[in-house]
């Protein structure tokens, strides 16, 4: 007897809750994913270089027993359990709206065949549509949230190891699905990049290397050196999180252990993206318009030369050191600070007026962790229309972002080479200098003019 576990945003194999299971109801067990153009297409080069990395380490950790197929899970998944005669598909759950659409369309089919499609767990500590408050409805402000989702029981990681499946070799059972993809070929089929952007090392063990340095180190600090995008400061688990290289449950657990300021912020920042999940779980719409329907009337810049404006700030040549160190930090590394990516959004916005679902849309291309409960959420708590109804009016100062987190203006040197000249915190404010440095532009706006055109727009939406 055989069964299956499907594999999607869990590629590790300890502290897995579906693989337990499966282990219980069968002797051996198939391991799948399924390469879904329905997810790959928006994701830009380096998540699916990530990715198809990813996919190597786990078939690696699986010895190799790992099939890989291509095409639309609704008709993948089933014509796999038929053909090697599984009873049950064991899957982590998935509370993003396509997934929650897509598994139920597969559960109706795999039902026809008289297979159960068995959820255990899910990306999050608490699932997603958990957290409540006392009258059953849902949290829409994170300090709330997050005093409640501290105080629930969480689960503890599960002893895996032990409880291991058989995982049988796909050639074994001669499947010959139709779109089978040979890890050689994985590259080619997911169209990724070798000199693109410096992307962390791949898989669960990297992640938990990743998590034991940072837990050795920089945690202690966390809460004061995670504002300082030119430290090491943060734990950089963020891709490991989306494609759960990691579970946060593991993470949470370690921390118990730990005191202090740096183990509590780090808790937090946890919590975060629970409850940016959970609004996305409760609100699946919010992926793609505001939460707060009032922006949906806010005026835009939308002249012949908005796509002029919004290159420039995606090639990092506003003229701004701090948001062009962020561009161009994206654009390295596929990753950016969260200080980073506060001030070019907010500078995207309310500086050039452009709308926040373009920016959302070149983050999500971009990055490596990418993820779209936390990207489209977080631009829109920066452009006023997301949780928390963060305070439209206050406008993000490029320069005094730089100068009160890059003091001495080393995140900007490392990152825009035209000013690596200049020293301290003067690169914050190249115009004052005698000269400009030979090819860095001029800022493209003027910061206090868009500011208060930014509050005027406001004040049209909301009568302030
Ligand atoms: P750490 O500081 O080490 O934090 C630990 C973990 O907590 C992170 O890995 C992440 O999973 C979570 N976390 C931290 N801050 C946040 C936050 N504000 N919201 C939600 N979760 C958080 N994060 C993504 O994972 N994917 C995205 O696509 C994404 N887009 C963003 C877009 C904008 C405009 C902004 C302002 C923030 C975005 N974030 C996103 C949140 C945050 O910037 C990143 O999670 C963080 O920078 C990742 O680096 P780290 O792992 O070193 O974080």
């Amino acid at each position: 007897e055989v069964n299956i576990v499907w594999f999607r945003r869990d590629l590790r194999c300890g502290d897995h809750p579906a693989i337990e299971e499966a282990a219980k109801s069968a002797r051996r067990t198939l391991a799948l994913f399924v390469l879904d153009d329905r997810l790959l297409k928006p994701a830009g080069t380096p998540r699916r270089t990530f990715l198809a990395r990813c996919l190597r380490a786990l078939a690696d950790q699986l010895h190799g027993h790992l099939l890989i197929v291509s095409g639309d899970p609704t008709e993948v998944v089933p014509e796999v359990a038929e053909k090697i005669g599984a009873k049950t598909v064991h899957i982590t759950a998935d509370g993003a709206p396509y997934g929650r659409r897509r598994d139920e369309a597969v559960r109706r089919r795999l039902d026809e065949q008289g297979v159960d499609l068995v959820e255990t767990g899910t990306p999050y500590v608490i699932p997603p549509g958990r957290v409540r408050k006392p009258d059953g409805t849902e949290y829409r402000v994170f300090t709330a949230f997050y005093r409640a989702w501290t105080e629930l029981d969480k689960p503890g990681p599960a002893p895996s190891e032990r409880d291991a499946p058989k995982w049988v070799e796909p050639a074994k059972l001669r499947i010959d699905a139709t779109k089978t993809v040979d890890l050689a070929e994985l590259d080619t089929e997911l169209d990724t990049e070798d000199d693109g952007p410096q992307l962390p090392e791949a898989g669960e063990r990297a992640a938990l290397g990743r998590w034991k340095e940072f837990r050795a180190g920089p945690l202690a600090d966390y809460a004061s050196d995670r504002d300082r995008p030119a430290l090491d400061g943060t734990s950089r688990l963020s891709a490991y999180l989306h494609w759960g290289c990691v579970h946060p449950r593991t993470l949470l657990a370690d921390l118990h252990r730990k005191r202090g300021d740096g183990a509590a912020a780090f808790r937090r920042e946890l919590a975060w993206r629970e409850f940016l999940a959970d609004v996305l779980w409760h609100r699946p719409e919010s992926a793609r318009r505001n939460l707060d329907r009032r922006f949906d009337d806010i005026e835009y810049d939308l002249g012949a030369d908005a796509w002029k404006r919004f290159d420039r700030w995606r090639a990092g040549t506003t003229g701004f050191p701090f948001v062009d160190a962020g561009m161009r930090q994206l654009a390295a590394e596929a990753w950016l600070h969260n200080r980073a990516r506060l001030v070019v959004a907010s500078f995207l916005i309310k500086d050039l007026h452009l709308p926040w679902w373009w920016g959302a849309r070149h983050f999500m291309q971009s990055l490596v962790d990418g993820d779209l409960a936390s990207n489209q959420h977080n631009w829109q708590w920066v452009a006023g229309s997301g949780t928390d109804a963060a305070p439209y009016f206050r406008v993000f100062n490029p320069v005094t972002q730089g100068r009160r987190f890059d003091p001495d203006g080393q995140y900007v040197r490392r990152h825009v080479a035209e000013l690596r000249s200049v020293s301290g915190r003067a690169v914050h404010e190249p115009w004052k200098l005698d000269s400009m440095p030979a090819g860095y532009p001029e800022p493209m706006v003027d910061h206090g003019e868009e500011r208060q055109e930014a509050l005027r727009r406001f004040g049209r939406i909301t009568g302030r």
